[in-house]
């Protein structure tokens, strides 16, 4: 799916702040993975490319093992400015929970990146902090039934990989790069919530009491919108 337009169409922006955004001008090669507790924990893998991130939601995150194959489902680009976003999608929202900015850097792809990407087969070097080195996406073969296509993120065998019985390196930096902070941190910054919340309700004025009340509120909505 290329552009915005599925990205738009899933999100209210009066009550989420994750950015409009639109295709960008500007052609930069950056990547960033953000991690999302969501109604399932997953990292979203997002690469720049003609002025969109192309976006995978890694399940588990990618590993550095080269025997590792993590399931990395295609989902829609999302706008160049996602890859400062950081905070908390409001419940009932598309998306809904708290974003950290795990890991960013810039990548570069091996060969011609929009060839790989239509043939199901991309190699890209990543140089971030916490990642790095050769890595593969390779499409998985349809079975017909899916409403999205499967990619399997690996590891390639260099300097950066690790064995097995090597840390892991989700476990030994789980802290945001951008803000040093937990995830559990971002979800519990009670001042970003409300600010949110204002904004959706009516443009600021909103006093905190009301926010936070209103908050519990739809905190016990159903969440039909919610991604995996
Ligand atoms: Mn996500």
């Amino acid at each position: 799916m290329a552009g915005l337009q599925t990205y738009v169409a899933k999100r209210d922006f009066s009550k989420t702040r994750e950015p409009r955004g639109a295709r960008a001008k500007t052609r930069g090669n950056a990547f960033v993975i953000q991690k999302h507790a969501a109604r399932r924990l997953h990292y979203d893998f997002r690469l720049e490319l003609d002025g969109v991130l192309k976006s995978w939601a890694v399940t588990k995150g990618p590993s550095l093992v080269p025997g590792d194959k993590r399931l990395a489902v295609e989902v829609e680009d999302h706008p160049i400015d996602y890859q400062e976003f950081e905070g908390t999608i409001p419940k009932g929202q598309y998306g809904g929970g708290t974003v950290q900015v795990w890991d960013r850097g810039v990548w570069a792809p091996h060969g011609d990146a929009r060839k790989g990407l239509a043939k199901g087969k991309l190699d890209f070097e990543l140089a971030g902090e916490k990642l790095q080195g050769l890595w593969h996406l390779v499409r998985m073969r349809s079975s017909g039934g899916e409403k999205r296509n499967n990619w399997l993120l690996i590891k390639a065998r260099d300097a950066a990989a690790r064995e097995r019985d090597e840390p892991d390196i989700l476990e030994e930096h789980p802290e945001s790069v951008l803000s040093g902070r937990s995830i559990d941190e971002i979800a519990a910054d009670k001042k970003s919530k409300v600010w949110q919340s204002s904004r959706a309700q009516d443009g600021g004025t909103e006093t905190p009491a009301k926010a936070a009340k209103r908050a519990t509120r739809e905190q016990r909505q159903t969440n039909k919108a919610e991604e995996d």
